[in-house]
């Protein structure tokens, strides 16, 4: 496995990958791989004969500078679990290396697909998400980009940019890989305390409370989301950042109950702030 940390290397080792006419996956991340991120290295193993992983905690991607303090780093796991996975290289650059001093910021954004769910709670986030994926797919040069369906948004607003500015790249969706009892998979569940990680299996449960009240005939969307709001604020430090219901595609929120929604929501349990989304089918009546 290649470990690479500057520019010029990586695109030397890709040109020379892309003269062989290897097929090129490549799988952004911040790193505390877990397996969640496995998934991702595991379809692009099947589709593409090389994969890139990048670690790289972005911080223009960080709207509380106290949130990009604590995100947890675990570079030698991340490593080995990599090459454990058959990972071909891992881009691990610096801040340096990606926003150099000399640099002129800018910023993008794709207004339409931000006014909901983090977009709307994480002032910047996805401006910074934006910055950060475009350069990294000009330094890697992919066929394939595999982005986890947990950040459903995050997965929408790069899909809507490389078809926007016609990035030769095909964006694949990964289902969010899930603990046992249901929590999904995330760097940030290493800063849970022990009792607040318990807590935090009330979002996963507050999913199947959302199929269940919809199976049992409930179609207030009022209503519905009261339920599973009660729901969630009966464990104890418990703060919602949001939870909505919007339409899959436009993340533009849905005033009924009908065809497919996207149920997402954020919570923080202590300090940390965890998300999940599913798309649910409203069942005709
Ligand atoms: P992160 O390191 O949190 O920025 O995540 C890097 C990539 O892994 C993103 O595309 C995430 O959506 C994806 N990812 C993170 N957690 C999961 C999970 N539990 N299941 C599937 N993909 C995930």
């Amino acid at each position: 496995m290649i470990v690479l940390s500057e520019i010029l290397e990586l695109k030397q080792v890709i040109s020379g990958w892309k003269q062989n006419g290897d097929t090129i996956g490549f799988c952004p991340t911040m790193g505390t791989l877990h397996a969640g991120h496995m998934d991702l290295v595991e379809n692009s193993k099947k589709q593409c004969s090389k994969t890139i992983v990048s670690i790289f905690i972005n911080p223009t991607q960080f709207n509380d500078p106290k949130d990009f303090a604590a995100y947890p780093k675990n570079t030698d796991a991340d490593l080995k679990l990599c090459e454990e996975s058959g990972v071909d290289l891992v881009f691990l650059p610096s801040v340096d290396v990606m926003y150099p001093k000399s640099s002129t910021p800018i910023q993008m954004s794709i207004p339409i697909l931000q006014t909901t769910l983090c977009g709307r709670t994480r002032p910047g986030h996805f401006e910074g998400v934006l910055q950060i994926v475009s350069k990294l797919f000009h330094l890697t040069e992919p066929h394939f980009a595999f982005f986890g369906l947990k950040d459903y948004q995050q997965f929408r607003v790069i899909s809507a940019m490389v078809a926007e500015l016609n990035f030769p790249i095909q964006v694949i969706g990964v289902p969010t890989k899930r603990e046992s009892d249901g929590l999904a998979m995330s760097s940030r569940n290493l800063r849970l305390t022990p009792k607040d990680r318990e807590t935090a299996t009330l979002i996963p449960r507050m999913f199947q409370l959302a199929k269940k009240t919809l199976l049992g005939g409930e179609r207030d969307l009022k209503v519905w989301k009261e339920i599973l709001t009660d729901f969630l604020l009966t464990g104890m430090n418990v703060k919602i950042d949001y939870l909505e219901v919007v339409d899959p595609m436009t993340l533009q929120p849905v005033n009924k109950l009908t065809g497919n929604v996207l149920l997402a929501t954020a919570v923080f349990v202590g300090e940390v702030r965890l998300i999940d989304n599913e798309i649910l089918t409203c069942p005709s009546k």
